[in-house]
């Protein structure tokens, strides 16, 4: 009995310090943490899809007028899946190391998105922001031009 809690202590100290110094000294994660995420409104388009593939719906689409798009994130629902991340196609959202995220107000935990959305002519709704549109310029589908298959059908 006593010579097996040597043997378990003799383990413990020959193993050294395993931890880290953290909260004394900065714990810094390793690459590929998925802590807290960011949203940048400069290249977000609009389109929902972080919204699609959020199982804790901590992330909201809606439309309070014809022109804008509103994003809202609720955090304190994330589970730090990084789906978000993996399927915006502008890459506006990514997750940062940030993984202190306690507070005593909820409100810190919230961000808005607002995006200026072009509208459909016939039915009002709004479409993706001119930001995929130019992309689709530069691959020749809407520069003044039908696309091949749709002239030989007129
Ligand atoms: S990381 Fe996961 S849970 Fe958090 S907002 Fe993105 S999709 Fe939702
Ligand atoms: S953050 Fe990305 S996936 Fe979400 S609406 Fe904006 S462009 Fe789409």
């Amino acid at each position: 009995m006593i010579l097996s809690k040597l043997k378990e202590a003799w383990i413990c100290i020959k193993a050294g310090r395993v931890t880290l110094p953290y909260p004394f000294a900065p714990a810094v994660p390793e690459e590929g943490f998925r802590g807290r995420i960011t949203v940048d409104a400069e290249k977000c388009v609009g389109c929902g899809g972080c919204a699609n593939v959020c199982t804790p719906r901590a992330i909201q689409v809606s439309d309070p007028s014809q022109e804008i798009r509103l994003l809202e994130f609720f955090l304190e629902r994330c589970t730090y899946c990084a789906r978000c991340e993996e399927v915006c196609p502008e890459k506006a959202v990514t997750c940062t190391k940030e993984f202190e995220t306690a507070t005593n107000d909820v409100q810190d935990l919230h961000l808005k998105v607002e995006v200026f959305m072009g509208t459909c002519q016939r039915c009002g709704r709004c479409f993706e922001t001119s930001t995929e549109l130019d992309k689709m310029m530069v691959t020749g589908f809407r520069n003044g031009k039908q696309p091949q298959a749709a002239e030989e059908t007129a």
